[in-house]
């Protein structure tokens, strides 16, 4: 009686172990691909060692021109694409950002502009905005040329060549119409999406000069723009950025204001969901960096 009770017991902890180790696993690998899904943390400081090779250069010239860092536009379809989504700003509020700016008389300007004004090569209208768009996602296609076209305002489109003609990015047929808008400018978002920031330096400089020449040839246009993916950069990223001949490079450092000390670390604004007198803040206060 006794045996056969505690043979029974045996059993019953010989289950409750297997569902246990069965659900520590489950959940193991549901974390795992969670973690996979999840976009490494961009950079949203200057590094230090770029801080220290800035401290005792002085500033000459200062724009309040907020680069504005936009991903998608467009009417997301699955509703489970959470990364999509926060990343996501839907047209209708897109062209009311437009209507908003446009009416409140400030111009539409591309970092090419922002970096000759920088360099002192030409001038800009001190009320101007930069829109810039990161990736290269097929809905700038569709989505946001169209609006563009509509209201006459120019951007900036950052393009990593190995994402082209992927379902969700642009075609090189698409590209190849918007290298031809006098609306757009193109530019470099290095080959293949490269973390930059302390790869060894061989690969920084394939990521880097390669984009531009392969953006060059292919589109026939001058790439005079880079973009760090994830925003992130160090000393010998600039370096390499400026050495391939680029102008000017953006991260998603927070921040309205351009300084041609921190031509090659220019910041950038996430717009959201800001309309109307929220967005013109921006333009406004001298208390935002
Ligand atoms: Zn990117």
């Amino acid at each position: 009686m006794a045996m056969a009770k505690k043979h029974r017991s045996n059993q019953l902890n010989f289950t409750l172990f297997t569902i246990f180790t069965f659900l520590t696993l489950i959940s193991f690998f549901i974390l795992k691909e969670s973690n996979f899904n999840k976009p490494i943390p961009g950079v949203v400081e200057i590094p230090k060692e770029v801080q220290e090779s800035i401290k005792n250069v002085k500033p000459q010239k200062s724009f309040r021109v907020p680069i504005l860092l936009y991903h998608y536009v467009e009417y997301v379809k699955d509703e489970g694409d959470t990364i999509r989504k926060s990343l996501n700003i839907v047209p209708f509020i897109f062209e009311q950002q437009i209507k908003t700016l446009k009416n409140a008389g400030i111009s539409f300007i591309t970092t090419a502009d922002l970096a000759n004004a920088l360099d002192d090569k030409a001038s800009i209208d001190p009320k101007s905005v930069i829109l810039t768009f990161d990736d290269g996602y097929r809905d700038f296609y569709t989505d946001v040329f169209p609006i563009l076209k509509k209201y006459q305002v120019k951007a900036v489109v950052y393009i990593v060549p190995n994402f082209l003609d992927l379902p969700n990015n642009l075609t090189t047929w698409q590209l190849k119409e918007i290298a031809q808008s006098p609306l757009v400018e193109i530019g470099a978002h290095t080959m293949n999406h490269a973390y930059l920031s302390g790869l060894p330096l061989n690969r920084v400089e394939y990521e880097v000069k390669q984009s531009k020449e392969y953006l060059e040839s292919n589109f026939e246009i001058k790439v005079t723009s880079f973009a760090y993916p994830y925003g992130a950069f160090d000393n010998q990223t600039i370096g390499v950025v400026k050495k391939a001949g680029f102008k000017s490079a953006v991260t998603a450092i927070y921040g309205v204001f351009a300084l041609d000390v921190n031509k090659f670390f220019l910041y950038r604004i996430r717009p959201g969901v800001r309309t109307g007198d929220s967005l013109l803040e921006l333009f406004r206060f001298e208390s935002l960096k």
